[in-house]
C-alpha cells in the first residue's frame, strides 16, 4: 500500500515537471530568449593549456552569453592547499602557473591585456611564472549585464573516469574514490555529495555525468543504476571520447534511449536530459578545441539564477550547429522550427520508444562472439525508434498515447568545423530534450 502511493506520489511529481516544461515552452513572450552557454571548460586552473581571461574572451567573442569553468577538482579562487599540479607554484598563497617563456599563451594573454594587467616573473631556464587570477577578479572586465556571464564549477574527476561536471558552486564537492568496478557507486555518491552540498549551502550544482564514452568507463546499466542522475554529456568535444560508439558498443545517443525508456517503462520516471559541451582544453592547436558542443538555454534574462531554473525544467536544447527558431509542445505535439543556412539541408528525427518494448538486455558481444567487458548491454530494436522524419524547416509530432518519451535530433548537412583548425569534425547536430506525454499517459500506469 504504502509502495503504491509513493510511486503515485512519484507519477504525480512527473506531471508536475512535465507540465511545467509544456508551460515554459508554450511562452509567447517576446521577452524569452535563447542563450548560449559551454558548460565544460578548462585553464592553467587544472589541464587546459590558455589562461581563464583569454578563454572568456574567445567565448565573448564567439557570440556565447555565459560560460562555466570547470576545472578539475578545484574552482577558480584563492587555493587553500599547496600546488595542485605540477606546474603549478603557490606564491603567498596565491597560485602561479609555470610556463616556457615562448608559450603561445603567453603572449596571447600580454597581448590582450597588457603587462599593467599580467603578473609575470621571470624563473630559470627560459621559463616565466605567472599568476593565476581568482574568478572574482577578472569577471568584472568580461561580463555585462544581458551581455555575458561567467559562471564558477568544476569538473568532480573521480578515479576510472568517473567525471560529473557541476555548476554554480563555492566549494569543491568532493571526489569518492573506489574501484573500476564501483562506478555505478561512485556516480551515486558524488551526487548524494552534490546534494548534501545543496543542502547546507542552497546551491544545486546540476552534476551532469561527462563523456560517458570516454575510456569505455560508463555504461547504460551504471546510469540506470545511479537513478538520481538527471543530466549527461551525449555529445562532449573532446576528439577521444567516442560520442559515436563503435560497431560493437552503444554510442551515447543509444544509451540515452536505453535509460530514458528503461526509466520510463519500469523505473523511476526520472527523465534524463543531454548535454552538449566543448570539455574544452587546447587553445592553440588541434585537440579538444573551443567551440564543438554548446546548450541554448530559454530564458527571460541571462542570469545565474534563470539558467539554473531552465537546466531544472530541461527547458533547453543542446547543439554542433544547429540552431532552432522555435520549438515547442502543447500537451499533444511537439514542434520544431530551425532557423535556415542558405544552402543547408535538415533531416529531423523524431525518436521514442513505445509502451510494451521489450526491456531486457544481453551482454555486448565483439566480432568474435566475446563478450566485451564494462560495455552497455544490447537492447531491441523497439528501443529509440525513429517514429517520425522530415526534411522540412518546420515540423512536428503529435503524440498517439503509446510513446514513453519521444526526443528531437536534427542532423544538418553542414560540416561542424574546429574553430581553431578549421578541420572538418562531423555534421552539425542539435538534440532536443525528451518529452514525456501528457498527464493522462503517465496517470494511467
Ligand atoms: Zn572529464
Ligand atoms: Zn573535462
Amino acid at each position: 500500500m504504502k509502495k503504491s502511493l509513493f510511486s503515485n506520489l512519484r507519477y504525480l511529481f512527473a506531471v508536475v515537471v512535465v507540465v511545467s516544461v509544456l508551460s515554459s515552452c508554450q511562452t509567447t513572450d517576446d521577452q524569452v530568449r535563447w542563450l548560449r552557454g559551454n558548460m565544460h571548460t578548462h585553464t592553467f586552473w587544472s589541464d587546459g593549456d590558455d589562461f581563464p581571461e583569454s578563454v572568456a574572451r574567445w567565448y565573448k567573442d564567439n557570440d556565447y552569453d555565459f560560460l562555466v569553468f570547470t576545472d578539475h577538482n578545484i574552482l577558480l579562487e584563492t587555493p587553500t592547499t599547496g600546488p595542485v599540479r605540477g606546474n603549478h607554484r603557490l606564491i603567498e598563497g596565491e597560485l602561479w602557473q609555470r610556463l616556457a617563456q615562448d608559450h603561445p599563451a603567453v603572449e596571447k594573454y600580454t597581448g590582450l591585456f597588457g603587462t599593467d594587467m599580467v603578473d609575470i616573473l621571470p624563473d630559470e631556464d627560459g621559463f616565466v611564472l605567472v599568476r593565476l587570477q581568482p574568478l572574482d577578479e577578472f569577471r568584472g572586465i568580461f561580463e555585462e549585464p544581458g551581455e555575458f556571464l561567467l559562471i564558477m564549477g568544476n569538473e568532480i574527476t573521480d578515479q576510472h573516469a568517473v567525471h560529473l561536471v557541476a555548476i554554480h558552486q563555492d566549494e569543491v564537492v568532493p571526489t569518492v574514490g573506489g574501484s573500476a568496478g564501483e562506478r555505478a557507486d561512485m556516480i551515486k555518491k558524488i551526487l548524494e555529495g552534490a546534494d548534501d552540498y545543496r543542502v547546507r549551502s542552497g546551491r544545486n550544482t546540476y552534476p551532469a555525468l561527462a563523456h560517458p564514452n570516454w575510456q569505455w568507463a560508463i555504461t547504460a546499466e551504471m546510469i540506470l543504476e545511479a537513478e538520481d542522475l538527471r543530466y549527461f554529456e551525449v555529445y562532449n568535444g573532446h576528439p577521444a571520447v567516442n560520442n559515436p560508439g563503435d560497431e560493437y558498443r552503444a554510442s551515447t545517443d543509444r544509451i540515452w534511449d536505453i535509460v530514458l525508456s528503461l526509466r520510463l517503462g519500469a523505473g523511476n520516471g526520472k527523465i534524463l536530459y543531454g548535454v552538449a559541451t566543448d570539455d574544452a582544453h587546447h587553445y592553440h592547436s588541434s585537440g579538444a578545441t573551443p567551440g564543438r558542443g554548446w546548450v541554448m538555454i530559454r530564458s527571460r534574462e541571462l542570469g545565474e539564477q534563470s539558467i539554473l531554473d531552465a537546466i531544472d525544467k530541461g527547458d533547453f536544447y543542446s547543439s554542433t550547429g544547429v540552431v532552432l527558431s522555435d520549438l515547442g509542445y502543447d500537451g499533444e505535439k511537439i514542434s520544431v522550427e530551425i532557423e535556415p543556412q542558405e544552402g543547408v539541408t535538415y533531416t529531423t528525427e523524431y525518436i521514442g520508444t513505445l509502451r510494451g518494448f521489450d526491456p531486457s538486455g544481453k551482454p555486448a558481444l565483439d566480432g568474435e562472439g566475446n563478450e566485451i567487458p564494462n560495455t552497455t548491454q544490447t537492447y531491441s530494436e523497439e528501443i529509440g525508434q525513429v517514429l517520425a522524419s522530415s526534411n522540412n524547416l518546420s515540423s512536428s509530432y503529435t503524440f498517439n498515447g503509446d510513446e514513453l518519451y519521444v526526443r528531437v535530433k536534427i542532423t544538418s548537412s553542414a560540416d561542424q568545423i574546429d574553430q581553431v583548425t578549421g578541420d572538418v569534425i562531423g555534421k552539425q547536430v542539435a538534440w532536443i530534450q525528451p518529452v514525456v506525454p501528457g498527464t493522462s499517459a503517465i496517470a494511467g500506469r
